[in-house]
């Protein structure tokens, strides 16, 4: 069964075929360490763990790198503005270093908590300059920059082929070009590769993380980390590379260019891109002002599995709109999988008949809502609870939803039986008998609910 994934570069959905047999290369951009990552970019980091998950389920053995921006991401996307990092560092008094340790671990613990795996390699941008002082130097070389007051620039107009991921064209983009920062860029497109720290003249502007360079002393722009990073550890070209898609037109179209510019090789073969999660129509990110955190939905009673079913239900590339009703409902009917799960004994052979049609779903470019639809299916089928475990608990190992450690309820066999003799009164639509039973069953400690599921048990505390 082939997998198919839409790239973004073609703009069609397309079978993969890998480089290395059996192996993909897989590079996702990381989080800019400078405050506490937002359900949005949560969400980013989940459609990807699906992806990763539907390649091994595919027995693709991942090399999953990952890095941590913890320089040179600017307060906007292109050039302008101030060094996230040093900006998070003033607002809390602490040091950039201090800064970066600390939301990375954060960054860290939200991904356990929504049970995303792990990469293979984490790299952070501060670990690697003397990569990217090295690939500036070969676009240096093939006469490809220039330098202006405040940093050395990539020249987009010396390739032909500039935001092909975007399909951006030169004309539109000129025309559409804000009023620049830097008047000494030759085109709107051109990004820095290095930027200059302030002068020494300006002591209240002293960057804390500055580095010697052969233009200067500064720092790496924001987009080189990921092309000297990918290409260091995947090869200079690979697979597949994900992330928003707020980074299509400028962070992954630069990265292209860079690229591709100085290994004359194409970059990547399969471009991925996640819709955003959005509240009112609106994008959550700082700027609109709506930003919302795994603790804050822990504290309105959404856990973060419930958060991870809640992403599930739509697909990775349509926009997701957040309502704490539509989060609950989420966590209502997670609650009630693992309620089920908790009774359903041993697992044994599973359904194949549904196994392979979660697989077609989910290999059909990550079709996690139908994937979900099919496992309520199997929920409801008439198969035995043994084999409808063994099927739900590999189909978990895509979700990701952490039924296997749902602690099983052991009933005591007398509770079982009348668990039982109730659902056969029930079909006989008993229901004053029905009723009575359960206070037999209320009376030994536990409860039994009427779901869609069919007769959920749990224990009294
Ligand atoms: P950043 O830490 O700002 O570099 O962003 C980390 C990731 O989150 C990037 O891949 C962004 O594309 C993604 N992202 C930012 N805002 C949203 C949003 N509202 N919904 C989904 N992904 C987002
Ligand atoms: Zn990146």
């Amino acid at each position: 069964m082939a997998l198919s994934l839409y790239n973004t570069l073609t703009r069609k959905k397309e079978e993969l075929t890998t480089l290395k047999p059996g192996e993909v290369g897989l590079y996702t951009c990381g989080p800019t360490v400078y405050a506490p990552p937002h359900i949005g970019n949560l969400r980013t980091y989940l459609f990807e763990d699906l992806l990763k998950r539907v390649l091994l389920m595919n027995a693709y053995q991942v090399n999953h790198v990952m890095n941590i921006t913890d320089v040179g991401h600017l307060t906007s996307d292109a050039d302008e503005g101030e060094d996230k990092m040093e900006k998070g560092s003033q607002r809390e008094g602490k040091s950039v270093w201090e800064i970066a340790e600390f939301y990375t671990t954060m960054f860290k613990q939200n991904m356990a908590e929504l049970n995303i795996l792990e990469p293979n390699v984490w790299c952070k941008a501060t670990d690697h300059i003397t990569e990217q002082l090295a690939l500036i130097q070969q676009l240096e070389a093939k006469g490809l920059t220039y330098k202006t007051s405040d940093g050395i620039y990539f020249d987009t107009a010396k390739l032909k082929d500039y935001g092909k991921l975007a399909k951006l064209d030169a004309k539109g983009l000129k025309e559409g070009a804000r009023v620049e920062a830097n008047p000494e860029k030759r085109n709107p497109t051109d990004f820095a590769l290095w930027k200059f720290s302030p002068p020494a003249g300006e002591p209240e502007k002293k960057r804390q993380m500055e580095w010697d360079s052969p233009w200067g002393v500064g720092f790496p722009g924001w987009h080189i980390e990921c092309s000297a990073m990918s290409m260091k550890y995947l090869g200079e070209t690979f697979d597949i590379h994900c992330g928003g898609i707020d980074h299509i037109p400028v962070h992954h179209t630069n990265e292209i260019a860079q690229s591709e510019a100085a290994t004359g090789k194409p970059f990547v073969k399969y471009w991925l891109h996640g819709e955003f999660l959005v509240v009112d129509a609106k994008r959550m990110g700082k700027s609109e002002g709506n930003l919302l955190t795994l603790d804050w939905l822990t504290k309105e009673g959404i856990t973060p599995l419930a958060y991870r079913y809640f992403c599930l239900m739509t697909h990775y590339r349509k926009p997701l709109n957040f309502s704490l009703e539509a989060a609950l409902s989420a966590q209502k009917a997670l609650q009630n999988l693992q309620d089920k799960v908790a009774t359903m004994g041993e697992p044994s052979v599973g359904c194949a008949e549904y196994e392979e049609k979660f697989k077609a779903a989910l290999n059909d470019d990550l079709n996690a809502p139908q994937g979900l639809a099919i496992v309520w299916e199997l929920m409801k089928s008439s198969y035995p609870n043994s084999a409808k475990k063994q099927s739900l608990l590999k189909m978990d190992e895509v979700l990701g939803l952490g039924l296997k450690d749902v602690p099983t309820l052991t009933m005591p066999p007398e509770v079982e039986a009348l668990v039982e003799e109730r659902e056969r009164i029930r079909r006989d639509k008993d229901f004053a008998k029905a009723d009575d039973i359960r206070i037999r069953i209320k009376e030994l400690g536990f409860t039994v609910d009427d779901t869609e599921l069919g007769p959920v048990v749990k224990k009294l505390h």
